[in-house]
């Protein structure tokens, strides 16, 4: 899987419409502290469906959108765009390309979109089950990330090894059959309960 690029437009630091291209090779982010690198890192967590502020850095997401600067006024919507090239099909859509949304307003009104139509966070969650992209998934290691899985609890260190075996969305789903049996046995009982009355 290979990302194409990343726009970004009111989240964090960038105020303007910033295009990062990444071309084939390695790409490296060059700059001063503090001038945004771990910005552009965070932009790509966020658009796959990060909730957790404290992984963006934030105390709480609305953070996220521009805040203003001296010069520049804050900005009321962020909006990240990461474009992945599907050419050999590892994600499930049956489309050369694939374009992955996230805005997130002022007011909290969230917004997510896998190429143009609007998607719940589960959609986008499921498109990238295991492929080690994704949230707690191993694809983006920053800093402190090695020491923290070495020094995680087997259980959690797990979680990896699933997702590179492509087990992930096996489990996943196995625990949403058990939630809905559990559901439909409460019903039953119910059903059962009601007929014992009426009898
Ligand atoms: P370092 O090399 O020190 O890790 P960096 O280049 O990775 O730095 P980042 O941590 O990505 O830099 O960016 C930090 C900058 O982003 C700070 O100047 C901070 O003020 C700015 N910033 C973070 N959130 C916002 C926001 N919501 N609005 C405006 N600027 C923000």
């Amino acid at each position: 899987m290979f990302l194409k690029s990343l726009d970004i437009f009111g989240f964090k630091s960038f105020a303007d419409k910033t295009r990062v291209e990444f071309a084939a090779g390695i790409t490296a982010l060059l700059g001063p502290n503090g001038c945004g690198k771990s910005n552009v890192v965070d932009a790509v967590k966020w658009v796959l469906g990060e909730q957790a502020s404290k992984a963006m850095r934030a105390e709480k997401m609305e953070d996220v959108i521009f805040n203003g600067t001296e010069t520049r006024k804050p900005l009321n919507v962020a909006e990240v765009t990461l474009t992945i090239a599907n050419d050999e099909g590892l994600l499930p859509l049956d489309v050369p390309e694939i374009e992955i949304k996230r805005r997130l307003y002022r007011s909290g009104e969230s917004e997510y979109f896998i190429n143009a139509a609007p998607v719940r966070l589960k959609e986008v969650r499921e498109l990238f089950w295991d492929t080690g992209v994704g949230k707690a998934a191993y694809s983006v290691m920053e800093q402190g990330k090695i020491d923290q899985i070495l020094s995680s609890k087997p259980d959690e260190r797990r979680y990896l090894f699933e997702e590179a075996a492509g087990i992930t969305k096996f489990k996943v789903k196995g625990a949403e059959a058990e939630r809905k049996l559990a559901k439909t046995e409460e019903n039953m009982r119910q059903v059962e309960g009601i007929l014992g009355e009426v009898k």
